[in-house]
């Protein structure tokens, strides 16, 4: 198997309402010394990964694209001396549509980039600009068609329900506006209130008019009947692809496999080990400089752990947790280890088994948490 490389580039224009992702307003900061520190974290791992392909390479954010054409130059250089690429790799860069135009998609598209991810997020003006993005409806629409012209073949865009505001028949309008620009893959999730963000503040103030309960899990049941009535197929919780144009990268994390994740905030998984790097750009690159891997954290999951990640992780996936699978990573029985509660759960109607393995039910799916906790150690 190949490897699954993560990069995080931690910068955005400004900073939605709603984030809480490692990512900081870009003004200030010196993004080339970012970049050289990420070239040096990735060169020591070149003797390392010598010999092994690169299979997926996804480079998120922040926003990525909101590198210059010279340092998206500096970018891939730095991957490809570090590392070497599968001739088939799936190379996914995430864009935010208020940051690109045809020259810098040409580029990528140049630099190997044959996964654009835009995070379009809604559109409707009013409701992008109360999640406090940086675009336009109509500049979405524009990247994803100057995205097509530049010669991507496998465009994703994001989109959220459950915002503030939203209604249900908005919501169905965007469904239809996001399928007319005919991407490949869709990935459609709920608004998360965080605590430490300008929208968790507003709730606990009482100034968010947050859609009811019913009204976002409807919302959610929607964008399942509409998405796979327009032919795609949903293979994730939260994400949907036309035949073939599933996130190979992602499904590294579904599958609960290894991964390389390189700079502020990234994740790794590597030699049975979780690590985090610094989630603050100064700490990530004074770790750098003074020669030592920066780590926030690192532990090693018991295999107790690492059963419970795979199951939580693999329930995700529509396709669910396979037997076979199973046995053969740990060399023990899926029954012998969670039989009894398989049982309760497909007694309650949460979990399907067809015998090879066990998947979420449509109502397993609007409670995934509730499954979810089931399989804790
Ligand atoms: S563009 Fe994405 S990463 Fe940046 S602040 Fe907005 S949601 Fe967060």
């Amino acid at each position: 198997m190949g490897l699954a490389v993560y990069i995080h580039i931690p910068f955005c224009v400004r900073k939605c309402n709603y984030c809480d992702f490692p990512s900081y307003p870009v003004a200030g900061m010196d993004v080339d010394g970012y970049l050289a520190a990420l070239a040096r974290e990735m060169s020591w791992y070149k003797v390392e990964t010598a010999g092994m392909e690169v299979s997926t390479l996804y480079v998120g954010g922040g926003t990525p694209s909101i590198l210059s054409a010279r340092q998206l130059e500096l970018l891939f250089k730095a991957v490809r001396d570090n590392f070497t690429l599968g001739a088939d790799a799936e190379i996914s860069l995430e864009a935010n549509p208020g940051t690109v135009d045809f020259s810098k998609l040409t580029l990528l598209r140049r630099l190997g980039v044959n996964r654009l991810s835009l995070g379009v997020q809604g559109l409707d003006p009013g409701l992008l600009k109360r999640l406090g993005r940086i675009h336009t409806p109509q500049q979405a629409v524009e990247a994803c068609e100057l995205a097509r012209r530049a010669g991507f073949k496998n465009i994703n865009l994001d989109l959220m329900h459950g915002l503030p505001g939203m209604t249900e028949t908005g919501w169905h309008q965007t469904l239809e506006q996001a399928v007319e620009l005919a991407p490949e893959h869709l990935s459609v999730y709920g608004l998360i209130i965080e605590e430490e963000t300008p929208f968790g503040r507003d709730y606990l103030e009482g100034h968010l008019e947050m859609p009811e309960e019913e009204a976002r899990a409807r919302m959610f049941s929607r964008s399942k009947e509409f998405l796979t009535q327009s032919g795609y197929y949903h293979y994730e919780i939260s994400n949907y692809a036309l035949p073939d144009r599933e996130c190979r990268h992602n499904q590294v994390y579904w599958h609960n496999e290894e991964y390389l994740g390189f700079g502020a905030g990234a994740a790794s998984y590597r030699h049975k080990a979780r690590s985090t790097n610094y989630r603050q750009v100064e700490q990530y690159r004074t770790a750098i400089d003074q020669g030592r891997l920066p780590l926030e954290e690192k532990e090693e999951p018991t295999p107790d752990q690492e059963m419970s990640e795979s199951m939580f992780l693999g329930l995700r996936l529509m396709a669910g947790v396979q037997r076979s699978r199973f046995a053969q990573r740990f060399g023990v029985e899926l029954d012998q280890v969670y039989g009894d509660r398989i049982a309760a759960l497909v007694n309650k109607g949460l979990l399907l088994d067809d015998g090879d393995g066990v998947r979420l039910s449509s109502t397993g799916t609007l409670l995934a948490n509730e499954v979810f906790c089931e399989f804790l150690p």
